[in-house]
């Protein structure tokens, strides 16, 4: 995104009319200009209303990310674990952005967070839709001494510590889609990617993206090819964007170092949020496709199903979980 939009973004994050004359002295460009960036803006998801004689106005105030009130947010035992919050205006996608971070050094702690991404990641090759201020889109890197075998664990117990911490927050109803999909009431509100980089026998670099909707703009719903929903429809107290991700660093800054220890109770806790347990599902598997009754998770976060009587178990990978809801 260049400049130009951003600077006008922050212009009118207020949610009251500027002038487009304002703007352009502002922004030290042309009327047409700012109109091109107005446009373009709107293209990225924002509802920006105009009326003639008043200018331009943002449908409601947004409250831009801000690293130090994240920062300040983080629980006393996270924030030393926080080695650094980096703020993305635009990224193609922030787990990527980290990925080159890591190449080029150690990065253990790190967190990335952008206001929009134009190719956020999801499993599989998808897309995450990731529209300009309405979402939180975060990726934290963390060095684990693991096998890649049990860095599989850590993407379920990232979900657990998603609605743990939407729950805490005062949010209706989230619960989670094996592996690690965020539901509420059969509608997506989040996705979770983990990636990973190192040898086998560890250290691993393990890059964990988030991505939730706060506010999806009505426009950007249509783009996504499944019932979407998102934090606003389901908060009674309306929280910032700042402080919900500040208290989702913080447990997962804390899941991070505790979760070995914490084992058991983070799978008990996500047999709780699971929200189709006994559902009959299809399990899209690359070459095949398997139906079912979905029985939970076992011991190792493989998804059991119920296959002609006979239990099944399925680890993560390459598969994808079609619920009949
Ligand atoms: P699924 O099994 O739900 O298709 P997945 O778990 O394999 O997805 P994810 O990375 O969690 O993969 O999500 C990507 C999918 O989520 C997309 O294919 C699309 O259907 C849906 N999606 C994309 N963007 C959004 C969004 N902003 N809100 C809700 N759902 C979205």
């Amino acid at each position: 995104m260049n400049n130009h939009r951003q600077t006008l973004l922050y212009l009118i994050a207020d949610g009251v009319f500027h002038s487009g004359e304002a703007l352009s002295s502002a922004l030290g460009v042309s009327r047409t200009a700012v109109n091109k960036s107005i446009h373009q803006l709107r293209q990225l998801g924002l509802e920006i209303e105009s009326r003639h004689g008043r200018g331009y106005k943002l449908a409601s105030p947004l409250q831009l990310l801000d690293k130090e009130r994240i920062r300040s947010g983080l629980s006393a035992l996270a924030a030393p674990q926080c080695r650094e919050i980096e703020i993305l205006f635009e990224t193609d996608s922030t787990n990527d952005y980290l990925a080159e971070c890591i190449q080029r050094g150690p990065c253990s702690g790190k967190v990335v967070i952008a206001e929009y991404q134009s190719h956020g990641k999801g499993r599989r090759g998808n897309q995450w839709v990731s529209p300009v201020g309405s979402g939180l889109y975060l990726s934290l890197a963390w060095q684990a001494q693991k096998s890649y075998a049990s860095i599989g664990l850590l993407s379920l117990f990232t979900g657990v510590a998603v609605v743990r911490v939407l729950s805490q927050l005062g949010v209706n109803g989230p619960c989670l889609k094996w592996p690690n999909d965020i539901y509420i009431n059969d509608e997506k509100l989040g996705g979770i990617l983990i990636e990973m980089q190192g040898e086998a026998n560890g250290p691993i670099d393990v890059i964990v993206g988030v991505g939730i909707n706060y506010e999806l703009p009505a426009t950007t719903r249509q783009q996504i090819d499944q019932p979407a929903t998102d934090l606003l429809q389901h908060m009674s107290k309306r929280h910032s964007r700042n402080d919900i991700l500040a208290a989702l660093l913080s447990e997962l800054f804390e899941l991070f170092m505790n979760s070995d220890e914490q084992r058991e109770t983070l799978l008990d806790e996500w047999r709780r949020y699971d929200c189709y347990k006994d559902k009959m599902a299809r399990l899209l598997l690359p070459d095949a496709e398997v139906s079912g009754q979905l029985k939970g998770i076992d011991e190792d976060g493989c998804l059991l199903m119920s296959v002609n009587g006979q239990i099944q178990r399925f680890s993560c990978g390459e598969i994808s979980l079609r619920v009949q809801t």
